[in-house]
């Protein structure tokens, strides 16, 4: 049985180097949201398709100047720092942190202020064009429970990890777990109440088991949340080698680098997204292959707090899993339209070098080929879900993009590669997500 069928020009990403055009293709969604088929105007079976879709009124045809893509996949939102996207990025990470980061953070104990706050934002990622999104809450459970609920309700698919965080060292006072085993049982707690929350609905959001990063928590957390991890056979994120003060503080503290402490912890898995990783060395890399674990570049974060500029080209060679995120609010955007179009020109800037003697590293730059297969295949494997693809078997989670210009011209791949440079939040007319659409411009 179908519940939806959409006719119009699509493209998917094949691989890192190459998309498909599909055009007027008629895209069979049945009632569990799954794409049943994609059918091409040349396919047997297109014009009985298409009148039986037409006379059953599920048919809905994409004007000829929109275009379809997957909806995106966001790998890195800090939900609790919506309030402060595009605040205080000319700040050192330290005083971004403490001055206005955990204060902000800290204010979700106030669940009016969270329902507030995620209301909007769940609201906005899918106007954004963005389906999926792997969420860091704060360290407040109830509050992480709205962020559930709202996504539930706006229908956007989600992740979203209770941030633990106990090491009496750094985070401050008034805005950490006050023992390791409170952190434990907060987040194991977490884990029921958000499994019964999403009961029985497709868009469950999945809990993820959320050490915020290395400096911020005791062993004794690492150690819990890696036991968990297992337990419960879940997602992990954190932050890996952002910046190089992350990156020596791994080393101080335990004489190895930060991909191995997690490693060490039982939190680099095949289910495991970490943040940045700018820092990594050769064998931090190898090390993340070797575990399947993937990493989520933020282009636009890592310009501020980075340090550098990842070597995305390189990963993708050597075959790490790499997707996208935003990083709201170390990155200012919650668009990954926007962190298409940085992807690509940071790795011209790495490719090129940033001075008259300085001459860059040799293949560098990446396409925005690339950069769209991060954003949409990229995410959905390194969160293991049938998404990211125009594909039958793939999840019709679906963004439909309004292209301003008429150029008759260009090729279906200049088109492509056009859009996405050109495209901003008024031009995203439909989102869908499990084949039933959840935002309409
Ligand atoms: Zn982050």
């Amino acid at each position: 049985m179908l519940k939806k069928v959409l006719v119009g020009n699509g493209y998917t990403a094949i691989d890192h180097h190459q998309i498909k055009f599909l055009p007027q293709a008629l895209i069979e969604i049945d009632t569990s949201g799954v794409i049943d088929r994609v059918l091409a105007p040349t396919a047997p079976d297109y014009q009985a398709a298409y009148q039986a879709a037409q006379q059953a009124h599920l048919l809905e045809k994409v004007p000829a100047d929109q275009v379809i893509f997957p909806g995106f996949v966001d790998l890195h939102v800090h939900a609790p720092q919506w309030p402060q996207a595009g605040l205080a990025l000319d700040k050192p990470l330290a005083a971004w942190l403490n001055d206005y980061t955990f204060p902000l953070e800290a204010k979700y104990q106030d669940l009016d202020f969270a329902r507030q706050v995620y209301h909007e934002l769940v609201h906005e990622l899918l106007a954004q064009g963005t389906t999926t999104v792997l969420f860091f809450g704060t360290i407040h459970p109830e509050a992480n429970l709205v962020l559930g609920e709202e996504s539930l309700h706006q229908g956007l698919r989600t992740l979203i990890g209770r941030v633990a965080m106990d090491n009496p060292d750094q985070p401050p006072v008034y805005y950490r777990d006050p023992s390791s085993q409170a952190a434990i049982v907060a987040t194991e707690t977490f884990i029921h109440q958000l499994n019964d929350l999403g009961k029985g609905n497709p868009l469950a959001p999945i809990p993820v088991i959320t050490p915020r990063f290395v400096p911020s928590c005791t062993d004794e957390t690492l150690a819990g949340l890696g036991s968990l991890a297992r337990k419960y056979d879940l997602p992990v994120q954190s932050h890996v080698s952002e910046s190089n003060w992350e990156h020596q503080y791994a080393i101080d503290r335990f004489g190895i680098h930060d991909a191995a402490v997690l490693d060490h912890f039982g939190l680099l898995t095949s289910r495991t997204v970490l943040a940045h990783a700018t820092q990594l060395t050769p064998e931090d890399q190898a090390l993340l292959r070797q575990r399947q674990t993937a990493i989520a570049h933020c282009p636009i974060s890592n310009a501020y707090f980075g340090n550098g500029v990842l070597p995305v080209n390189d990963l993708l060679a050597a075959k790490n899993r790499v997707g996208l995120g935003t990083d709201i609010s170390g990155g200012y955007s919650p668009s990954l339209y926007d962190n298409l179009r940085h992807a690509v020109a940071l790795s011209q800037v790495r490719n090129d070098g940033i001075s008259r003697d300085d001459e860059g590293i040799a293949n560098a730059r990446i396409s925005m080929v690339a950069a769209f297969y991060l954003a949409t295949v990229g995410g959905a494997e390194a969160l293991n879900l049938p998404v990211g693809r125009i594909q039958a078997g793939k999840i019709a989670d679906l963004q439909v993009v309004k292209d301003r210009f008429k150029r008759p011209t260009e090729t279906a791949q200049e088109r492509f590669e056009r859009i996405l440079y050109q495209t901003h939040r008024s031009e995203i007319m439909q989102v869908y997500t499990q084949g039933d659409r959840v935002y309409q411009a």
